[in-house]
């Protein structure tokens, strides 16, 4: 069959791919985007369940994203704030549920005085690091040869200063427990991100919201790159050398973008193979585990106890819960998170086992109103075929030093990146933006 001739394939729809490919398209370069899925977006979805609209991926945008900000003024989209209106919530070690205001947990005098001093120590390695190159932070081969939760043991003897510390880096970045990431992996969120401290104040973090949801973003830009996005097409085999390469043997590019998780690359045949260092690099990424929690109540009913919704606690299934009411409804959501050991024991039970383990564990939040929700949804990243987990992948211990900088190497006409490469951003979609504009500028 006749090829057809393109300047530039990009795989994948998501909002790095489409990033990369509106901008080759300003430039002036002929491009397709194939994608996997029968949907735009990748990692962002939104979709009405039981009749609520949810947020079933990514959603949230905090002040330090700028690429992601940019984005959403170039494409007219508008946020509104999360409710955060009065106090929240911690159950400590104890087992005890304690309410506060600002973003200190209300812990012991000397479990406090821990966590500061650990959030200036991280602060001050995060500011030292350049988050395109972690491997270059003096110390970096020593802080990636030990698991974070090995780092925190030798800086504490607090545990549960280390539970909340670790908590921040672990159930609620990475999806993964802090003893399968290195120091080294931690400081990198935390650089991302701009801060450590930024990680602990929910209220930057998590601050805005999109109105219409934050796949508005891929959408608008695959609206605008027209039928040059084609779906239902996963890219199974490249053939490539000096020249060029042919995509699942009916494109031919002069470069292509592959602009998936590293963990999906190996899904396609790529002849000849891609180096070995290529090879191996990838494979020492994997995604994390979380499920998202979606429970909507007829009232927002935690407001009129004084509670904005914020609640937190590294002892509790539910480790993280937001109102997350949409900005056009009378109804009250809120969404919780339960990540990795947790998820791993709750996906063993049945369905209603899990949500009845999850409905207690915001009761103990939020009080028995909390257990009688109208509608409840579990988003389940993990067993999706072109995702597999949640949020995105981070390296096992020592991967980051050895590997990382392979991730983002071309290899002949071929170039590889997404959100889980980034820098600035990284795991995020603001990541994704900067990863995407980048991989255009290189062609
Ligand atoms: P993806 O979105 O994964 O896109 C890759 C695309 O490639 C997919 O569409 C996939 O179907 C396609 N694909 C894969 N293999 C092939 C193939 N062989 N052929 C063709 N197509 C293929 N980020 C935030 O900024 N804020 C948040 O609040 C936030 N929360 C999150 C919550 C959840 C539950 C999840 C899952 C993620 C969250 N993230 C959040 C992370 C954010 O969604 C991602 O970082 C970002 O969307 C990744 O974009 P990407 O284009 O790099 O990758």
């Amino acid at each position: 069959a006749a090829l057809t001739d393109v300047d530039v394939v990009v795989v994948g729809a998501g909002v790095t791919g489409l990033t990369a490919a509106t901008r080759l398209t300003k430039a002036g370069h002929s491009v397709v985007v194939l994608e996997a899925r029968d949907r735009i977006g990748g990692r962002l979805w939104t979709d009405t369940i039981d009749g609520v609209r949810l947020e079933l991926g990514g959603q949230w945008v905090s002040p330090d994203q700028s690429a992601l900000l940019e984005t959403l003024d170039e494409l007219g989209l508008k946020t509104f704030s999360r409710y955060r209106e009065g106090s929240s919530v911690y159950v400590g070690r104890d087992g005890v549920r304690r309410t506060f205001d600002g973003a200190a947990f209300p812990v012991s005098e000397y479990t406090e005085a821990e966590v500061d001093r650990l959030t200036v120590l991280l602060d001050q390695l995060a500011g030292q690091m350049d988050p395109l190159s972690p491997w270059d932070l003096p110390g970096a081969a020593e802080l990636d040869r030990i698991s974070f939760s090995t780092w925190l043991e030798q800086q504490t003897d607090d545990v549960e200063a280390r539970d909340n510390i670790a908590l921040y880096i672990g159930p609620a970045m990475l999806t993964k427990p802090a003893h399968s990431f290195s120091a080294l992996s931690a400081v990198l969120m935390a650089a991302s991100a701009g801060s450590f401290s930024h990680l602990v104040d929910a209220d930057f973090i998590l601050d805005q919201r999109v109105e219409g949801g934050l796949q508005q973003v891929p959408l608008l830009l695959a609206g605008q790159l027209g039928d040059r996005v084609i779906t239902g097409t996963p890219v199974t085999s490249i053939a490539w050398d000096a020249d060029g390469a042919t995509v699942n043997g009916t494109w031919r590019a002069k470069r292509v973008i592959v602009a998936v998780p590293p963990t999906l690359v190996s899904r396609i045949g790529f002849s000849p193979s891609l180096p070995p260092v290529h090879m191996q690099a990838r494979q020492h990424t994997s995604f994390g585990i979380v499920l998202k929690l979606h429970i909507t109540y007829p009232t927002p009913f935690w407001r009129e106890d004084g509670l904005s919704g914020t609640a937190f606690s590294p002892y509790q299934v539910v480790h993280e819960s937001y109102d997350n009411t949409n900005h056009d409804e009378t109804r009250g959501t809120l969404v919780g998170f339960v990540s990795d050991e947790n998820a791993d024991e709750l996906l063993r039970l049945s369905p209603d086992e899990r949500r009845a383990r999850t409905l207690a564990s915001l009761a103990a939040y939020y009080g028995e109103k909390a257990l009688e929700p109208e509608a409840y949804y579990e988003s389940q990243w993990m067993a999706e075929e072109w995702t597999a987990g949640a949020y995105a992948t981070s390296f096992d211990i020592g991967g980051l030093t050895r590997y990382g900088a392979t991730l983002r190497e071309p290899v002949g006409p071929l170039s590889f990146g997404t959100s889980d490469v980034a820098g600035l951003g990284f795991q995020h979609v603001d990541g994704a933006i900067r990863v995407g504009r980048m991989l255009a500028d290189s062609i």
